[in-house]
């Protein structure tokens, strides 16, 4: 392994982490929750806020594009999803998306044939409730069994669809999504993959995956702000309905027709309004991205995971906290989870000493290595508050013990 200063000299990304605004005594090891803020989102934002709404008014709906923006953006993601744009829909959040492709790809489903919705246990809590409230809705039943047993599950042949996370929010642990996709279609079910945890961070490829649909967040590695729209892609070969048949899904919104015509390919999948100042601000912030190849994306998340279990294994001997993301870095997406008794409080300490990860319950501590935002440097630093943290104790003190609303 190269020193950290040598890796980062030679890093072919390194020039992207100036594109960021992020305080100078903050190392940032959670843009896996919320990206930090990319420089020329705060301008655009008061332009569209100054300029387009407080001079344009209801005129910038035409003159700034503001009825432009999904497809704008759309095409904008689709590079990061290796997909054509016209199969993306930015929109909503990922679990009404989610909801929306669900609900789409079980209509008409042969509930005595196929009575069962799939998902794993563990996956993130939204997408089994957006699961189960579909399963509901179609006459479906959800079952969920251990990662490991999904390809088993699929041979019985009564499932219609699975849905599945790409990389788990808590192990980090990462599908090989192209394999169950065929171990699905060999089946007969039709797969969902949710890559809220990989699209800006990970080598995507939808159409080479060959899934059915896919769902995700912009507010993560794709850094467009708090509560930013998600996306979906639906692949080209359905022709299907959205159960959310909203006006901006319409062949042709304008036009007031009292009956729903839907929009050509994703489009169709837009519903109501866009947000419209969220929406200029992911735009904004997916100039990061433009000319980066995401297999150089994957690649530096897996140097700078390498690095950190490497000086987690060295450097943390019985300190009291255990790798749990898989060893293996092909099975492991941009993030490395740690087992600790004290996980939160021991976050508590690393957070006031500026260096930002987050907890998940019961005793994980979550780094997150967006590849456009770390630096080699950083994870050195993060290990070496870490050591410190953990051989003083400063963790065990009651100040880290309270625990806000939103962890
Ligand atoms: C972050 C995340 C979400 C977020 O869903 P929202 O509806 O956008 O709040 C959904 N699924 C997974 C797997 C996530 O990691």
């Amino acid at each position: 392994v190269l020193d950290a200063a040598t890796a980062d000299a030679t890093d072919p990304l390194a020039h992207l982490r100036d594109r960021f605004v992020l305080p100078d005594d903050v190392t940032y090891l959670d843009g896996n929750s919320l990206g930090p803020l990319v420089s020329g989102v705060a301008d655009a934002v008061h332009r569209a806020v100054h300029d387009e709404w407080g001079t344009g008014l209801i005129r910038s709906w035409n003159d700034a594009g503001w009825v432009d923006l999904p497809a704008r953006v759309a095409a904008r993601l689709a590079p990061l999803l290796g997909a054509d744009p016209a199969d993306v829909a930015v929109t909503d959040s990922t679990s009404a998306n989610l909801f929306k492709v669900l609900g789409a790809l079980t209509a008409g489903a042969d509930t005595t044939a196929r009575p069962v919705l799939l998902s794993e246990q563990g996956n993130f809590p939204t997408d089994l409730y957006v699961a189960a409230g579909v399963a509901d809705l179609r006459g479906l039943a959800l079952e969920t069994v251990p990662r490991d047993a999904l390809a088993d599950r699929l041979a019985a042949g009564d499932v219609a669809v699975l849905t599945v996370t790409e990389v788990d929010y808590r192990s980090g642990h990462r599908h090989d999504v192209a394999a169950l996709a065929e171990a699905a279609h060999a089946a007969g079910t039709r797969i969902v993959v949710d890559l809220a945890h990989s699209t800006g961070a990970l080598a995507v490829d939808l159409p080479a995956w060959d899934v059915d649909a896919a769902v995700g967040c912009t507010y993560k590695y794709c850094n467009g702000g708090p509560g930013s729209p998600g996306y979906l892609w639906v692949h080209p070969r359905h022709d299907v309905r959205t159960p959310l048949q909203g006006w901006f899904g319409h062949e042709a919104p304008f036009d007031f027709s009292p009956e729903y015509a839907p929009a050509p390919a994703a489009a169709r999948f837009l519903d109501g309004t866009p947000p419209v100042l969220s929406m200029t601000a992911l735009e904004a912030a997916l100039r990061l991205f433009e000319g980066v190849d995401t297999t150089s994306l994957d690649a530096k998340a897996r140097a700078l995971t390498e690095r950190f279990v490497a000086l987690v294994d060295e450097r943390c001997d019985g300190l009291g906290v255990e790798v749990v993301s898989p060893r293996d870095p092909a099975a492991r997406g941009a993030q490395v989870a740690l087992r600790h008794d004290d996980a939160f409080a021991v976050m508590s300490a690393l957070i006031a000493r500026g260096v930002i990860g987050d907890h998940r319950p019961p005793d994980l501590l979550r780094f997150g290595f967006a590849p456009a935002v770390v630096r080699h440097a950083d994870v050195e630093h993060a290990v070496d508050v870490l050591v410190d943290v953990l051989t003083s104790r400063a963790w065990d003190d009651p100040a880290h013990r309270r625990r806000p609303t939103v962890t």
